[in-house]
């Protein structure tokens, strides 16, 4: 079968969780024992979101080879539990980018460069090639946006294209749209379906399968109105509910056929799939058997999109210990000494997560010496790590003005310096120490402990380091090195020894996490912070005795 393509585009309005759609297919796919890979092709102008402010664009996702991604990858690689990598996301940036130094280069042979040929031959040469003659795959392709956009035109045309160059059984075309419903006349609304069907159509595309939102779900007339006027078979109208729990969607799309009608349209064979893993890691997070309350402790607290692959980790190390993990979003920037212990008090455990920039930065320090006082299970990841680093220095070692030289260049103890080979780097895109690198962690270490392992692999974001000079001291003191990079330069991980619970590290841990497979950091963090929830229990049940 060699690869064989399924596209997918949004209608009528974005923010219809076709990333999840997208994923579900794959995982149910897989579960048919097909091999799957994701795409997905994003209409912006920049290169990548590595430079997009978190607040307008969510997480940056980050995969293994270092590129920096849309958050929907994480999706993907949670549901599929594929390593992606710098060909799975493509931009309208990407393809200029390259369309231009080609033809800076004299490549057109003088011709004039065009968005049809050159642009869309750009799009289709990144669609996923097999990489020998006997792989045999399923690509899943998402197209962000909506169709209707200026600017997905370009991809929406290299689809048309595509589709004829290899057949429309080897690339088939799942469209996720909206049915509204209105209240006031109690209907659901098929026409604005309609027109995004037929909007596809007027651009050569005729989709093969509709999924289709709602709110309530759909009867057979209204699926059949839908084929009729979208010019599909009934059976490929799916409804698309909403779910209690976002890992339920495969689960829910399984029921629908989704992956039924897919192979079908794609003229594979149909296998029967093996879910029970992903059923029985839905019902451990459906019947959880404690809550734990953990404090995310960050500055983008309006918006949880931007911590999207550390939230979803926690739910994963929920499901490791069947317990329900419930987040208080603490914006660090409103944090101070006065408000720190009425915040914190009622917390299981405390999270600082990544982040660039000063602001809301000694709140995430304030936290860091709450939970290292009051012995409460703590995650530092990334700068979250930097930061317990710059409270330690400032209120074990006693270095007042102890600071990131990120935060404060001027501070006369820097325990957290620029990395040697950042030096000179001038550009802000793509120029930090990405994607992932070896960490050897320290004999007798917890961090051992936790994944059994002396050296592990994890994905990386950052500029900034520990400053080797304070390692001595620090480890005198009590925080010590848990891992380092293989030649011992780079500090990965630290924790505190007398203390349930305390890591920091370098990496970012969350972006590995999958829902069946708990990252061993947050399986531990919250594992212990349900241990420290039922200690406070049995303290407060004692002191009533
Ligand atoms: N701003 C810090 C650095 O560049 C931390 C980065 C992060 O948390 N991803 O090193």
């Amino acid at each position: 079968m060699a690869v064989k393509y399924v596209f997918v585009t949004g209608g009528v309005v974005s923010g219809l969780g076709k990333g999840i759609t997208a994923a579900s297919l794959g995982r149910l796919l897989k579960a048919r024992g097909y091999q799957v890979t994701m795409q997905k092709f994003d209409p912006y102008i920049n290169i990548d979101p590595g430079t997009m402010n978190p607040i307008q664009h969510g997480e940056v996702f980050v995969t293994d080879d270092g590129t920096e991604t849309d958050l929907d990858l994480g999706h993907y690689e949670r549901f599929i539990d594929e390593s992606l990598d710098k060909n799975s996301n493509v931009t309208t940036g990407k393809v200029y980018w390259s369309v231009l130094q080609k033809e800076r280069h004299g490549d057109f042979g003088g011709g004039t460069v065009q968005v049809i040929p050159h642009i869309t031959n750009e799009i289709k040469s990144r669609f996923y090639r097999a990489k020998s003659q006997d792989e045999e795959k399923i690509a899943i392709i998402e197209v962000g946006g909506t169709v209707g956009d200026i600017e997905s035109q370009p991809f929406l045309e290299s689809i048309r294209q595509f589709q004829h160059d290899v057949g429309h059984d080897n690339a088939i075309l799942l469209h996720v749209t909206l049915i509204p419903y209105l209240r006031a006349s109690e209907e659901m609304k098929t026409k604005p379906t309609q027109a995004s069907v037929k909007e596809l159509q007027g651009m050569g595309i005729q989709p093969d399968v509709l999924v289709c939102r709602s709110e309530h779900p759909l009867t057979d007339e209204i699926k059949g109105k839908i084929a009729l006027f979208c010019n599909v078979p009934v059976s490929h109208v799916l409804q698309n509910l909403d779910v209690e729990y976002l890992y339920e969607a495969p689960l829910a799309m399984e029921r629908e056929k989704l992956a039924d009608v897919v192979l079908e349209s794609l003229r594979l064979e149909n296998r029967k799939p093996d879910l029970s893993e992903w059923t029985q890691m839905v019902n451990d997070l459906r019947n959880p058997e404690s809550v734990v309350n953990i404090a995310m402790v960050g500055k983008y607290t309006q918006l949880h999109d931007a911590y999207l692959s550390v939230v979803e980790a926690l739910k994963h190390g929920g499901i490791s210990c069947k317990a329900k993990v419930e987040i208080t979003w603490i914006d660090s920037e409103e944090l101070n000494e006065k408000n720190l212990d009425q915040a914190l008090h009622k917390v299981d455990g405390i999270l600082v997560p990544g982040g660039f920039g000063n602001r809301g930065t000694e709140g995430m320090i304030l936290a860091a010496q709450y939970a290292r006082v009051h012995k409460i299970p703590y995650l530092g990841i990334c700068l979250g790590m930097q930061m317990a680093i710059v409270e330690f220095a400032r209120h074990v070692l006693g270095y007042e003005d102890a600071n990131s030289i990120e935060l404060d260049p001027s501070t006369k103890h820097p325990v957290i310096a620029l990395m040697p080979d950042q030096e000179s780097v001038e550009d802000l895109g793509g120029t930090l120490r990405l994607g992932s690198y070896p960490c050897v962690l320290a004999d007798s270490s917890k961090a051992l402990e936790l994944f059994g392992k002396k050296e592990i692999q994890e994905r990386h974001r950052h500029r900034y380091e520990v400053n080797n000079a304070y390692r001595e001291e620090f480890a005198t003191k009590g925080m010590t090195i848990a891992g380092t990079s293989p030649d011992g330069h780079i500090v990965e991980m630290i924790e505190i020894k007398d203390h349930p619970f305390y890591e920091g590290t370098q990496g970012h841990p969350e972006f590995k996490s999958r829902p069946n497979h708990a990252h061993p950091l947050f399986r531990g963090f919250v594992k212990a912070a349900d241990d420290y929830a039922k200690l406070k229990k049995s303290r407060q049940a004692k002191n009533q005795e």
